[in-house]
């Protein structure tokens, strides 16, 4: 075993009884990168001496006696997410050269608890995509088939776990970008409740779904990043103030009697029949360490990918404004007049999604169409919200497929826009909710490609799918399998 194929909680035992260093995890980890980046191309920027000083602190900490979880364990940020002196290009040529002045609340709270940041992760412009191929930087490979995409758009985050090239990650799931590639790689990602994670310092894509949250090896590792990250930010207005549970003490492996409801309407139409009998394994799997299935239904959830696709644009379109070439990012030359410079500078600074999303959102804004389109769109987003609600007064978590199919090839929906939003089918409708969500591997397909399990909860009720995941996980094998890279 190497030290960079831990993971967090195991390498967090030695690290604490001194039989290694955090230098030792973290040259491990960077000797990975070295061996697989080249194929993987999970990283938009590495830091190894940032990497190698934090190690350094850790270190000295661990000596100490004051290490938490994190303290020492090596990881990587999906590059939308503000490192104060280190560039965050959000995958976009805009923001190419965009060196942060601050660090976001994420970021400075997993410096406090001694992480140590070896990268930036690639992604999907803007995080609009779900495969990392709309990166300006170019695709990331999935490590189980470099053929095949990552999803997205946190795609260089799922394959840097996936890839062992870190312990675990960060990402951000607007519409199912952490679920999703999670899912595609193999790896647990986690999706919390909307107001869970402070986003002071996450470059805004849509306000009113964005959230951060973790990839990692296995649920532990999940629950110990999710703990390092949450809690209220007076600096980020839809921080909830509410309290943060002990998430590791929700492991219990001990599920009995937990009520799982299955909607009705997700074995649809697109329902890959091999994804379809591993959801199918996994039901029969929890039920028999215990748990009960109910049949329940989201009748509305049919509309959830339409509704997603005017509120995410709309909002993007108000969010993305702010790109003009004026304060910071790329400024396109030889323009004659500040118009003329501003129409140049998107033109030339935005890939063709974005400048899609854009279109889309500004024209459901306008006048005479924002009643059609977007306050249409907010009224079906709340019979969404009321369909969980009924839901989930009849069970404890939501069980679905994460995603309809397994990892597709690279370049086969590049040119299909819609076959591409399909791909968030089943990780949509919680965006819409505000849910919490997560991902975890359930099986595999016959070419070995990894297939995931979302489980959903109420609101703040993150340990009861972390705890729903972390008996499944206990009781199979499917978080143990490695690509072979
Ligand atoms: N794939 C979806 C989109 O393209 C979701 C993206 C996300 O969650 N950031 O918008």
């Amino acid at each position: 075993m190497e030290l960079y194929q831990l993971s967090a909680h195991k390498l967090h035992e030695m690290l604490v009884n001194k039989e290694i260093n955090s230098r030792e995890v973290t040259e491990s980890v960077l000797k990975r990168i070295e061996q697989v980046e080249d194929r993987i191309h999970a990283f938009i920027t590495l830091t190894p001496e940032l990497a190698m000083q934090q190690a350094a602190l850790a270190d000295a900490h661990i000596q100490k006696g004051n290490a938490g979880p994190l303290t020492g364990i090596p990881l990587a940020i999906k590059d939308l997410i503000c490192t104060r002196g280190v560039r965050t290009t959000c995958g976009s040529h805009i923001l190419e050269n965009f060196i942060p002045a601050y660090d976001a609340t994420v970021i400075e709270k997993l410096k406090e608890a001694g992480a140590v940041i070896v990268g930036k992760a690639n992604m999907d412009e803007f995080a609009m995509g779900s495969s990392t191929e709309n990166s300006f930087f170019g695709p990331t490979r999935n490590p189980w088939d470099m053929e095949r995409i990552p999803g997205g758009s946190s795609g260089g985050s799922a394959a840097a776990v996936a890839a062992d090239e870190c312990i675990v990650s960060l990402g951000s799931d607007t519409g199912g970008s952490i679920r999703q590639p999670a899912s595609c790689c193999g790896v647990v990602g986690v999706k919390p409740t909307y107001g869970r994670v402070s986003r002071y310092g996450l470059v805004a894509f849509s306000s009113s779904l964005d959230q951060i949250g973790p990839f990692s090896k296995d649920v532990k590792d999940a629950a110990l990043l999710l703990q390092a990250i949450c809690g209220h930010d007076f600096r980020d207005s839809t921080s909830a103030n509410v309290p943060v549970p002990d998430f590791t003490k929700a492991l219990a492996d001990n599920i009995r009697g937990m009520v799982l409801g299955i909607p009705k309407e997700c074995f649809r139409e697109g329902l890959d029949p091999e994804v379809e009998s591993a959801f199918r394994e996994a039901i029969r799997t929890l039920e028999k360490l215990g748990a009960k299935t109910v049949e329940t239904s989201l009748p509305h959830s049919e509309y959830a990918l339409a509704v997603y696709y005017i509120i995410a644009p709309a909002e993007a379109s108000s969010n993305l404004a702010r790109y003009d070439g004026v304060k910071y990012g790329f400024r396109a030359k030889g323009s004659f007049d500040l118009m003329e410079m501003y129409k140049e500078t998107r033109s030339q600074g935005f890939g063709a999604e974005v400048k899609r999303r854009i279109m889309l959102g500004t024209y459901a804004l306008s006048a005479g169409y924002y009643e059609a389109y977007y306050r249409k769109a907010a009224e079906v987003r709340t019979l969404v919200r009321q369909d969980f609600e009924k839901a989930f007064a009849k069970c404890d978590v939501l069980l679905t497929p994460t995603a309809p199919t397994p990892a597709f090839k690279l370049g086969e929906k590049v040119d299909d826009p819609l076959q591409m939003y399909l791909s968030d089918i089943f990780t949509i409708p919680c965006n819409l909710a505000g849910l919490p969500g997560l991902s975890i591997p359930c099986g595999f397909s016959k070419q070995g490609l990894p297939i995931g399990l979302q489980i959903l909860a109420n609101h703040f009720q993150e340990e009861k799918m972390l705890d729903a995941a972390y008996a499944y996980e206990q009781n199979t094998e499917h978080h143990l399998r490695k690509p072979a890279l």
